[in-house]
């Protein structure tokens, strides 16, 4: 079994937060171990908690077409979130539940060795890149950070919310394009 595979396992097994008692399923990732874009969400919601995968739902319907505009096939990404268990009632994901997950994601990092991440929203930034940083004015730029490089993007479910946050969102993912076609 690969690294990447026992990491799966260990994710499916954990109780190390509260959150296990709620979830009908962990939801680890899914995609190529070898890809060379990852894609960090916030936390499974209520369909990727049934299925168990990632981005299942309305949101990742979004991200799809996203991804294609930029030129990307989902195929060829690697999605995971921050927490692997689904938060009941869609609340945020509280410290010590991030704090829980965080091995999980730095193992998962260090598996797949990609050449960019992609943060989807403000806890996937805010937790691997700055606590500080502001979503609304790094989306879609590079960030160097801790060795790694960063694309911050907006989540692609704050458009389904708020339909103000369409066009920031595509424009994200616009300069994501651009920027593989520039670099990568
Ligand atoms: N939102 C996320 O952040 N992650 C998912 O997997 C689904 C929706």
């Amino acid at each position: 079994m690969s690294l990447l595979d026992a990491i799966a396992e260990q994710i499916r097994a954990c109780d190390r937060c509260p959150l296990a008692q709620g979830r009908t399923q962990a939801v680890p990732g899914a995609g190529p171990p070898d890809a060379r874009i990852m894609l960090v969400g916030e936390a499974p919601g209520y369909e990727e908690d049934a299925q168990g995968e990632p981005f299942v739902g309305k949101a990742g319907q979004v991200l799809t077409v996203l991804l294609r505009n930029a030129g990307l096939d989902r195929s060829e990404v690697f999605i995971t979130n921050v927490c692997k268990c689904h938060p009941p009632e869609n609340r945020d994901p509280q410290p010590d539940e991030v704090q829980a997950c965080r091995e999980f994601l730095d193992g998962q990092i260090a598996c797949i060795r990609p050449t960019l991440i992609c943060t989807l929203g403000r806890w996937a930034l805010q937790t691997l890149v700055d606590p500080a940083a502001s979503i609304m004015k790094l989306n879609g730029t590079v960030v160097e950070q801790h060795g790694l490089t960063f694309i911050p993007l907006i989540h692609p479910a704050a458009g389904l919310h708020n339909a103000n946050m369409q066009e920031p969102i595509k424009e994200g993912f616009r300069r994501l394009g651009e920027i593989l076609r520039e670099r990568l």
